[in-house]
């Protein structure tokens, strides 16, 4: 590695870590295409949650956090197991200034079988409008410590009319949000919501290699969501398994294989999290309830991987970070790349809001500088969410030099010798 910059020439006296990286031979083709082979087969069918499909794929995921010497990431276990609840509202009477509102519009996210609320001081009362949007109050629900009562102009009423029951998925939080339509200034409430409350069992797959300095302490995260859609229709040429090779069992393997990496060279300074998250497709619910169990303050950088597999619309030899304005990340990595042809670019899809799309937003809405590294073109990719997203339409070549390249770019970080700035201003 060159090194032209001050700053790191000094680190690189400080800490071996930071002395001529041995990527190019510890991370190859062969290892990361078996690794990807295993987790988009068949015999995976698809990793939907909530089946045995899954749970197979979470074992593998452990065996090889164990191969490597990882230390379990939840007491001592590597699954960090918790409930989605199944919550069907069937009593809903919600009275406003004196008026019932219609069931029908209104929306719940609670753990709790019983509602009531006869103050507007039971819950916090905000209201959707042009400049704050139904996603950014549910975020800002999600990370917060109250209750909330949503007040929903014209336009979000209709989408929660049309949604009501994609809401019902939920984990166990102490706080509601009761969505309900209404415009004007309220004066008095009276609401009682009934639900019956199921719970599924998920679970995230987490390990950890401990800091070898006084950094340990501080976490640096490597993630990416290991479920997909598992099996639906066939497609015309009769292939019914989503594979997910691209989405995201190519994140997965490259955590698997930082894991590897990282514990093969043994001397991290900062202690790495190397975790893999459920439910990313249906609500991003692994990484939220992952949030609820780690100081997010610990948290000094988390790399989530999503969608590697392609190469991105710049050609070979590149990726996106999305957010990058947010934090200096981004800078951060680039500078450990100098001199390697390597090019992370700000993520080109702005319009499509990737930075909350994926798993890193639940850990940015906590203040962390949590980015998703991706190639995957969000204009062009023919086989996103679709059946033939397989290992055969993704390059291993490619896929591998972006594995390589981002343990590269962090190991002025994951030495200590780098710190992101924070995420800020989303609540
Ligand atoms: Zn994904």
């Amino acid at each position: 590695m060159n090194c032209k910059i001050p700053l790191l020439c000094l680190g690189v006296l400080a800490c071996p870590g930071l002395r001529a990286q041995k990527h190019d031979t510890a991370i190859t083709v062969a290892d990361v295409t078996r690794t990807e082979a295993f987790l988009s087969s068949d015999a995976m069918r698809g990793r939907a949650v909530f089946t045995p499909d899954i749970n197979r794929a979470a074992d593998y995921i452990a065996g090889r956090f164990r191969e490597a010497g990882l230390k379990p990431g939840q007491g001592n276990s590597y699954f960090q197991d918790f409930s989605l609840l199944n919550v069907t509202p069937d009593t809903i009477a919600v009275t406003l200034n004196g008026t019932a509102i219609d069931p029908e519009g209104i929306g719940v996210m609670t753990s709790h079988p019983d509602l009531d609320w006869t103050i507007l001081d039971s819950a916090q009362v905000v209201s959707v409008d042009a400049s704050h949007s139904l996603g950014a109050v549910i975020r800002a629900f999600r990370a917060g410590h109250s209750n909330v009562l949503v007040l929903l102009d014209t336009i979000s009423a209709k989408t929660i009319r049309r949604n009501r029951r994609f809401l019902n998925g939920h984990f166990y939080s102490p706080y509601s949000l009761v969505m309900v339509p209404f415009t004007g200034t309220p004066a008095s409430l009276s609401l009682h919501i009934h639900s019956v409350i199921k719970g599924k069992p998920l679970r995230n797959v987490v390990g950890m290699l401990p800091g070898h300095g006084p950094k340990a302490r501080e976490y640096v995260m490597f993630s990416a969501h290991y479920d997909h859609l598992g099996v639906g229709q066939p497609d015309a040429k009769g292939d019914s398994i989503y594979n997910g090779a691209n989405d995201d069992a190519s994140g997965t393997t490259a955590v698997l294989t930082l894991a590897h990496y990282f514990a093969a060279r043994h001397d991290n300074q900062r202690t790495i999290v190397f975790a893999t998250f459920t439910a990313e497709e249906i609500g991003e619910y692994g990484s939220q309830y992952f949030a609820t169990q780690w100081d997010p303050a610990t948290v000094v950088a988390m790399f989530n991987i999503e969608m590697i597999g392609t190469t991105s619309k710049w050609g070979a030899n590149s990726a996106y970070i999305t957010g990058y304005k947010r934090t200096d990340f981004g800078k951060i990595l680039q500078k450990n790349l100098e001199g390697t042809g390597f090019q992370f670019y700000p993520d080109p899809y702005t319009t499509q809001n990737l930075f909350f799309r994926s798993d890193n937003a639940s850990l940015a809405s906590v203040g962390v500088p949590a980015h998703t590294i991706s190639t995957s073109k969000m204009d062009n990719e023919p086989y996103y969410h679709k059946q033939g997203d397989e290992i055969s339409t993704l390059d291993m070549e490619n896929m591998t030099r972006i594995i390589r390249s981002i343990a590269l770019s962090s190991v002025s970080i994951v030495q200590g010798v780098d710190t992101p700035t924070r995420v800020t201003g989303l609540r």
